[in-house]
């Protein structure tokens, strides 16, 4: 699946606020935004108040930044959840929560969801006991994710775990055997997302 692979950094300022890109960075002096917080680009042509739509727009593009999506994936997630029951927002974000590399990711597996998607499709990561390479898999309750039993999958897990700054969500649980594991335990609700979206906006832009 395709995936952005410019600068990141970039984003985070395009956006306007941090989207913790970068893994351990980012909690640093050297983050980006800390540093340069203006827009990328020359700014003298592009300050300016920005029009209803651009507000709308800015609040999608955070979002399939901070996931990594891209807009192809971004409409099917989105016609995905205007066709379940309960509010399209909430259900938008349960099922981006859901992926793969965001669990794995979440557990404190890889330090940011870019390096656990390329965790993912590196083999590192079961499913269940079984290999799970597609970064997109969406995590049912009760699914257990675990590291690979091998010293590379191993070795690279237990640095991001040393690492890590976060607590694990409240919908998955972690395991405290020798190999890192974790299960959900009930489906990621629009709370359990890390940073502020106004998903009413995205609705009303994508609904157009
Ligand atoms: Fe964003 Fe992280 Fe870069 Fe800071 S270091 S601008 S949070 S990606």
């Amino acid at each position: 699946m395709a995936r952005y692979t410019g600068p990141v950094c970039r984003l985070c300022r395009r956006d306007g606020m941090k989207l913790f890109l970068k893994g351990s960075r980012c909690d640093t002096p050297k983050c980006g935004i800390e540093r340069r917080e203006s827009p990328p680009g020359q700014q003298q042509f592009r300050r300016g108040k920005m029009t209803d739509y651009g507000l709308h727009l800015r609040e999608k593009q955070k979002l399939k930044h901070y996931y990594g999506v891209l807009e192809r994936q971004f409409r099917r997630y989105f016609q995905r959840a205007e066709h379940t029951k309960g509010n399209t927002g909430d259900v938008l974000m349960s099922l981006l929560e859901r992926r793969l590399d965001n669990v794995v990711h979440r557990l404190g597996f890889g330090l940011s969801r870019s390096q656990a998607r390329q965790m993912v499709n590196h083999g590192h990561v079961t499913v269940n006991g079984r290999r799970a390479d597609v970064a997109s898999y969406l995590v049912g309750v009760g699914d257990i994710i675990r590291v690979k039993n091998r010293a590379k999958s191993l070795d690279l897990v237990r640095g991001s775990l040393a690492e890590r700054s976060s607590d694990v969500p409240d919908f998955l649980s972690a395991g405290e055997a020798d190999i890192p594991e974790g299960v959900m335990g009930r489906l990621p609700q629009a709370e359990d997302v890390s940073i502020p979206i106004q998903t009413q906006l995205i609705v009303e832009l994508c609904s157009r």
